[in-house]
């Protein structure tokens, strides 16, 4: 009498004959797991021979059975009857395959768990698939437009999500102000502006600097909460000369920084370029220049640190201005910063504003009688050419180591 162990072998051999379909192995398999389950009793009485196994699961009662454990199948799964009607060819009780006709004893003979035909020969049975050729070969056929209609969805989902992906960084880039842009002087001349961004930087000088002046004094953070567009350059006397139609400048070079503008020239140039290209320009409040000089630096100078890499001074000029942009930009592309020219500003100097100035886009004192320079020119020690030096001017002094360059919104 077989144990419930030999029964599960059996049936194990039944399933990968192809003899009984998944659906049923696993019913029966449960059933007899329950019988060897300590308290679910002996599976006592449990006689099966092979020909009780195939009989009672092919036969058409709609259950299937292994001894006298009784799996009641759902209509679907009713296995064809068997022998089919009409029976399979059979000579000398050798069983023929229905593919080749090539006979063969029963224990050779396989059947397919698809379609059902019985009695294939090995040759026409892949054992893999516990299928016949035919259903084995439709199965594979089915299995690769599956498989390619999977590829082809998942392209689609990929390309999908790469378009909505660049279309995001599109409507991203178009969302953002451009980081450059010209202005137009006028007989094709331009004007290169760079973006600032908004920030927070420490403005003056620490005690630390043995070279700062009281009006530099306190150190203060300040915030410049508005991004905003900065001449990369000194205003030149070819962009001078196409907005105003004229160049006071002493040392002349189309490319050379303008001089010889006092501040009411710098503010007229701004309102004539502003009304010639309909953009708001400026002068840089004092805070502006400084924060955008130092560029997120904290030194005496801006970009490599060095003056005479950064600028022309009173040490590496010749005594003269120079054409603007040969010596090194600082991090945010500004060039000329430190010497050269000295900036004209916006606003009116006050030597202790510092004490009081607001935290937030200071935009220097009320009232005054000088307006402030900043950066240093072609004749300066290098501690006037400092980020953070700071010297006043009566606003109609025209002198040539005094220019400008212009900020937008
Ligand atoms: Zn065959
Ligand atoms: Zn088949």
């Amino acid at each position: 009498m077989p144990t419930p162990e030999e029964l599960l072998e059996k049936l194990e051999e039944r399933l990968i004959l192809g003899e009984i379909s998944e659906e049923i192995y696993k019913q029966l398999k449960a059933k007899l797991l329950a019988k060897v389950q300590p308290g679910g009793g002996k599976a006592g009485g449990m006689s099966v021979s092979d020909s009780v196994v195939k009989g009672d699961l092919t036969n058409t009662s709609g259950a299937a059975s292994v001894g006298n454990i009784i799996v009641n199948l759902p209509p679907a799964m009713q296995p064809v009857p068997f022998p089919p009607p009409g029976g399979y060819p059979q000579t000398g009780g050798l069983l023929a395959c229905p593919l080749c006709g090539r006979r063969n004893e029963m224990k050779d003979t396989f059947r397919c768990r698809r379609c059902d035909r019985d009695n294939l020969c090995l040759e026409h049975f892949v054992k893999e698939a516990r299928m016949c050729d035919d259903c084995a070969a439709k199965d594979a056929a089915s299995l690769a437009e599956t498989r390619r209609r999977q590829d082809e969805a998942e392209r689609a989902r990929r390309e999908e999500a790469e378009r909505l992906r660049r279309q995001e960084e599109e409507a991203r880039k178009a969302a953002e102000p451009a980081r450059e842009l010209e202005l137009d002087c006028g007989r094709g001349v331009k004007m290169k502006q760079v973006l600032i961004p908004a920030g927070s930087f420490m403005m003056g000088s620490p005690d630390s600097d043995p070279d700062a002046s009281n009006e530099e004094k306190p150190h203060h953070k300040v915030t410049i909460t508005k991004p905003f567009y900065m001449g990369i350059y000194p205003v030149t006397q070819d962009q001078y000369q196409a907005v105003m139609g004229s160049n006071p400048s002493n040392f002349k070079g189309g490319a050379n920084p303008v001089e010889q503008v006092n501040w009411h020239d710098a503010v007229a140039f701004c309102e004539k370029l502003s009304a010639k290209t309909g953009i708001n320009i400026y002068l840089p409040t004092e805070a502006q220049w400084e924060y955008a000089c130092r560029a997120g630096s904290t030194g005496i100078f801006s970009g490599t640190g060095r003056v005479d890499q950064m600028g022309w001074y009173g040490g590496n000029s010749g005594g003269k201005t120079h054409p603007v942009g040969q010596k090194r930009p600082n991090a945010w592309g500004l060039y000329d910063m430190h010497g050269n020219v000295w900036e004209w500003c916006a606003d009116w100097y006050g030597e202790d504003y510092y004490a009081n100035a607001n935290d937030d886009d200071p935009q220097g004192p009320s009232s005054g009688t000088n307006r402030v320079l900043r950066g240093g020119s072609w004749s300066s020690y290098p501690r006037s050419c400092r980020s953070a030096d700071r010297a006043g001017f009566d606003p109609s002094i025209r002198y040539d180591g005094i220019g400008f360059r212009v900020v937008l919104d």
